[in-house]
């Protein structure tokens, strides 16, 4: 039996990406192989209990819910993950699957809807993307660009028109919370005439920004 190790499961309120303000179970797996300066979950660097893929599941159908996004850390790290997502998608739930961009994406479960968040330059950590993942998006996937100030905005735009990834996808923006202002990103959205969804983490308005479980 496929066991990954995990590092939290939880019911809250879908606090990104489209489907902002759905109930949704989280599967927060453990192990990252970025360091972005802005990480608000480096708590899943390394902590984790080991878990079946049946475990995991079992604790999902719990809560009564049939949104389960599975995110990091970084989910893709564990070969594991693969079996999960197929068994969440077997048992009927809707799945998401929050990546970081910087590893392949091509084997994931043609059920799950991918939301691919690209490294801007603040994070530190934009050579790590993996560009090759434009080419593997599909309906139902989303890219991110979390913006950190106007250098990361003109990157993200760049990306998005140099390489279509609007053609393929919706594309959000968000701020990187605490160091850019929203109403700037705002601005600057509607200045430079893209088609974007702009986006606030709305977990952190909710509950306390440096909340756990929600
Ligand atoms: S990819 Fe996510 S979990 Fe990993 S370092 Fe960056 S923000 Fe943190």
């Amino acid at each position: 039996m496929p066991e990954l190790v995990v590092n939290e499961i939880f019911h809250s309120i879908q606090g990104e990406s489209s489907h902002m303000g759905r109930p949704c179970s989280f599967i927060r797996l453990t192990y990252c192989n970025l360091r972005c300066t802005y990480c608000d979950t480096a708590y899943a660097f390394e902590d984790g209990e080991r878990m079946s893929v049946d475990e995991i599941i079992h604790k999902v159908d719990a809560f009564r819910c049939g949104l389960v996004e599975v995110t990091g850390g970084e989910p893709l790290m564990q070969p594991a993950v693969h079996d999960l997502l197929k068994g969440l998608c077997d048992s009927g739930y809707e799945v998401l699957l929050e990546t970081g961009g910087s590893l392949d994406i091509s084997e994931v479960d043609p059920r799950v809807k991918r939301i691919v968040d690209f490294k801007c330059p603040g994070s530190g950590m934009a050579k790590k993307n993996l560009w090759s993942n434009v080419s593997h998006l599909r309906k139902g996937d989303e890219v991110k660009f979390v913006i950190r100030d106007r250098e990361d905005f003109d990157w993200s735009v760049n990306h998005i028109i140099g390489d279509q990834i609007s053609r393929r996808c919706p594309v959000l923006m968000s701020v990187v919370f605490g160091a850019l202002e929203p109403v700037e990103l705002a601005r600057w959205v509607l200045e430079a005439g893209i088609d974007v969804r702009f986006q606030l983490q709305m977990h952190k308005y909710v509950w306390e920004p440096s909340a756990r479980g929600v």
